[in-house]
């Protein structure tokens, strides 16, 4: 380091909305920040998202059933909570008055004919049991009784749960506010790349080179690049980076449409989750309606969106949510890259012995936590807390696995021919008896031939089947965890709630 060089406190890898949400609430407690990222946000999640305030929305059978997946659910809860407080603070930095960066007006689940009772009915039910559980405020609703949807023939609702607190963010407002929030705050915006970490030892300040050569120095270095944490981690710290969970791109397209003859939605409408993907949800944005979202998980983040994909999410929009879709227009077509842990939770927290923290791997929901996992994490990097939320998502862990194998398989299964079934497959009634004991076997053969004893989530499970370069990720992890006893003694065989 040269004598003159100036030594930020923190120094953020990644400009989407966890890095910029860290970035802001650092600078806003007085430390100086530097904030590294590509302005055009290549490959970046956060700005193909709806973004809902997914919580309750986001809750499935499986989610319940496990002490990670209850933990998640109380970060949501916590994050929902906060979220109004956090937009007037955000507001206020930027100095932007009476811009609306949420929409307020709820959210209503749809249980439709799209899904099957496996997936949607179950995970329906998992919804409301989780409000009623969490008192939370919601309202069911009848078939007819759903507003807005349109549907046609057997894809009608047939119930619904109007949540009047899960709102929406209006994602092109928020980010751009949110960086001038950032930057009236005193933090440095550095339109960049990084391409080199360096010195993470905790005796000297860190460093990092950007792709046009600079050279920046800080005492602690978050890395909150999205599904590229993993490749950057692993080429500053290659002794370490096998004991953290690989990170794959959730690539997922979604659509802004014109309004055409379609009224505008009263709230989010969306289904459960469903088929590995967030549910269809249609959100209600200034410039017309919002349609989302794909979801197939891939070894490289992808920058286009792959025509199949919105071949699919087009014709949903107009089977399922609403037949005036016929006449939107495309406005634009959003395409982005969900980090997505091997073990399908998030990495948060410092990299023991350096001065190297990841906040990243949100998949699904991490713009909705986005101003949670920034306040806990400024704690816990000014003021040294302790966030007991984050002892369960450290990064460097043993695989989280949240049921016994044979559950696991039988979920795939049953998502699996969820995408037949809401592709509105015609085979004859004994069929998808017979493809689920195909596919079960297929997903049994993989999982044995990966691990004796441990099993990916349902998701990467059936990636996993068809995809050498996933299988050798989960190996590599697997491996090094099977050979490190202290590393198993630190987790639970099953993760039961
Ligand atoms: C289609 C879709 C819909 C979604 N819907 C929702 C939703 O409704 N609600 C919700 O809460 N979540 C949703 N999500 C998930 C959510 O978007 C993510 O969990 C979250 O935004 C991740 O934010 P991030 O800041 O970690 O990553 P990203 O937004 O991916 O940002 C990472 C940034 O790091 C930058 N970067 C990468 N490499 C480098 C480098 N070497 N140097 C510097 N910068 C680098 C990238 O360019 C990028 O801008 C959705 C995601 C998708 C794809």
């Amino acid at each position: 380091m040269t004598s003159k060089a100036a030594v930020y406190d923190t120094l953020i890898i990644g400009n989407g909305a966890l890095g910029l949400a860290l970035g802001f609430r650092l600078a806003q407690r007085g430390q100086r920040i530097a904030l590294v990222g590509p302005s055009a946000r290549r490959y970046s999640a956060s700005q193909a998202a709806g973004a809902m305030n997914g919580c309750f929305g986001e809750v499935t059978r499986d989610l319940l059933s496990s002490v990670h997946g209850r933990q998640k659910l109380e970060m949501d809860i916590a994050a929902g909570d906060i979220w109004e407080q956090w937009c007037d603070e955000i507001k206020e930095a930027a100095g932007v008055g009476e811009i609306s960066l949420r929409r307020k007006e709820g959210t209503t689940i749809i249980l439709n004919g799209g899904g099957t009772d496996a997936v949607d009915t179950e995970n329906f039910v998992a919804i409301r049991q989780a409000l009623s559980e969490y008192g939370r405020s919601h309202q069911l609703l009848e078939g007819h009784e759903v507003p807005w949807v349109t549907a046609q023939g057997g894809n009608r609702p047939f119930q619904g749960i109007h949540i009047p607190d899960e709102h929406s963010i209006n994602t092109p407002a928020y980010l751009v506010t949110l960086e001038t929030a950032f930057r009236n705050s005193g933090g440095d915006l550095i339109d960049g790349t990084v391409q080199e970490l360096l010195s993470l030892q905790t005796s000297a300040a860190g460093s990092v080179h950007l792709t046009d050569g600079r050279q920046l120095y800080a005492n602690n270095i978050v890395l909150a690049a999205g599904a590229l944490s993993h490749d950057l981690l692993t080429s500053a710290l290659p002794d370490i980076a096998p004991y953290v969970p690989p990170v794959t791109s959730g690539y997922g397209a979604s659509v802004l449409l014109s309004h055409g003859s379609v009224p505008r939605p009263p709230s989010v409408i969306r289904t459960p989750n469903r088929a590995f993907a967030c549910g269809l949800h249609a959100v209600p944005r200034d410039e017309g309606i919002y349609v989302g979202a794909t979801n197939k998980l891939q070894e490289k983040p992808q920058l286009f969106a792959h025509v199949p994909d919105l071949h699919a999410l087009l014709e949903r929009a107009m089977r399922q949510m609403h037949a005036g879709f016929g006449t939107s227009g495309v406005l634009a077509v959003n395409v982005g890259n969900r980090p997505v842990p091997v073990d399908g939770f998030p990495l948060i927290g410092v990299i023991p012995d350096t001065r190297l923290w990841m906040l990243t791997g949100t998949y699904r929901d991490g713009f909705h936590q986005s101003p949670f996992l920034a306040d806990r994490m400024a704690s816990a990097i000014i003021d040294g807390t302790h966030e007991p939320l984050f002892d369960s998502f450290a990064p460097v862990r043993a695989p989280i696995q949240t049921g016994r194998r044979e559950d696991l398989i039988a979920t795939a299964v049953e998502h699996a021919l969820a995408v037949g079934f809401e592709a509105e497959w015609r085979v004859s009634v004994r069929w998808p008896t017979r493809i689920a004991d195909l596919l079960a076997s297929k997903y049994r053969a993989a999982v044995e031939d990966l691990h004796d004893t441990i099993t990916p989530p349902p998701d990467v499970l059936v990636c996993m089947a068809d995809n050498d370069w996933l299988k050798r990720k989960l190996r590599s992890y697997y491996g090094v965890y099977s050979r490190d006893r202290s590393l198993q003694e630190r987790q639970p065989k099953f993760d039961v709630a």
